[in-house]
């Protein structure tokens, strides 16, 4: 068995938090930029609603994030970014993104391009090979940006089926004690969430109907955008196929719910769970030693591909707990094992 190390920066929460909530002064920037900065959750104002931000380049804060949110599944979280800079660090730009991104943002039009791999988590792309970036147009958002000086995930700030936040009362409802700090700025301007483009496609599709008008992006493009071939179940969840294709998966077959290791096979395993067999894996990685779904969450794509490349003829995987994160795990496991 060759011997993979863990990922040291997981460092486990002190729950539950208070939630702190401050002016969005200078102090309060400033403080802000800081917990997001060690990994903390904060709710931010932006001219469309209040965003639930994390760094999106730590696995563990996005992990709490999802947490927080009680989302079933990891939806893609978009990357906000203080300027068109700091995007193309992010993202690879096509002609027709760069002129909608110099046009609208800051703005609430969010694209999704092809990620730069190494700019954010997996976690926070939830296995996409592409990236959602927006800048956004509220002061208060930039300067928070502009002082954490990495990617912020920001989804809204409420807990999943809820609807969005546009006052700090609000977010207080569904995640006070959840969450470390809220930002509060009084009311959102737009009120509804951006307008969601791919444009990793030519023209662009649009995912999303929201705050910038279909209509002015067609004027500015001087072209009809693309009318997605696939469905989507609902505003927030992806349900296309050639989507599904991007998502991460391993070159071997990945099997769930193992009771054993079969010979040939690396074992992706939990709470320090040997099934039988696992003498003879030909690599063994673990989760969550110590059974926090939070950090097996934060875990999950980086072991992925770390048990993908042993030369393992396939990936087993214990049975995982089906409440609170481990839904998610599950679906993204799920994917994974598809047939392709
Ligand atoms: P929100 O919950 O408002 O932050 O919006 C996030 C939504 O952006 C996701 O649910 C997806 O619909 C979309 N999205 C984010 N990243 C991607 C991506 N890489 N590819 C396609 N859609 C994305
Ligand atoms: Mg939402």
């Amino acid at each position: 068995m060759s011997a993979l190390s863990e990922p040291a920066s997981y460092r486990p929460a002190a729950h539950p938090p208070t939630t702190r909530r401050l002016a969005a002064d200078r102090a309060g920037i400033e403080e802000a930029a800081r917990v997001l900065r060690a990994g903390g959750l904060v709710a931010l104002p932006t001219e469309t609603v209040y965003g639930l931000a994390c760094d999106a380049t730590d696995p563990v804060a996005v992990a709490r994030l999802y947490a927080a949110k009680g989302r079933p599944s990891f939806n893609p979280l978009i990357a906000h970014v203080p300027d068109l800079d700091a995007a193309r660090r992010v993202g690879h730009f096509p002609a027709e993104a760069l002129a909608l991104a110099t046009r609208f943002w800051p703005g609430p039009l969010t694209l999704v391009v092809p990620a730069k791999p190494e700019a954010t988590s997996e976690l926070a792309r939830a296995g996409h090979s592409s990236v959602a970036i927006r800048v956004p147009a509220h002061e208060v958002a930039l300067a928070v940006l502009r002082a954490a000086g990495r990617p912020i995930a920001a989804p809204s700030a409420n807990r999943s089926g809820h609807v969005s936040p546009t006052t700090a009362e609000h977010v207080l409802a569904d995640l006070d004690g959840a969450i470390d700090l809220i930002l509060d700025a009084g009311p959102c301007a737009v009120g509804i969430e951006s307008t969601i483009l791919d444009a990793t496609v030519a023209p662009p599709a649009l995912l999303r109907p929201g705050g910038l008008a279909r209509a002015e992006i067609e004027r500015a493009l001087g072209a009809r955008l693309a009318r997605h071939a696939t469905p989507r179940s609902t505003a927030d969840e992806l349900i296309a196929p050639g989507m599904m294709a991007s998502h991460y998966a391993p070159s071997v077959p990945v099997r769930l719910d193992a009771r054993e290791v079969r010979p040939g096979e690396a074992l992706l395993t939990y709470a320090g769970a040997r099934p039988p067999g696992s003498a003879h894996a030909a690599a063994i990685l673990d989760l969550s030693p110590g059974a926090d779904l939070i950090e097996a969450a934060a875990n999950l794509f980086a072991h992925l591909r770390a048990l993908d490349t042993t030369g393992a003829a396939g990936i087993a995987v214990v049975p995982l707990p089906r409440e609170g994160l481990g839904e998610g795990i599950r679906d993204r496991l799920e994917r994974a094992a598809a047939p392709r």
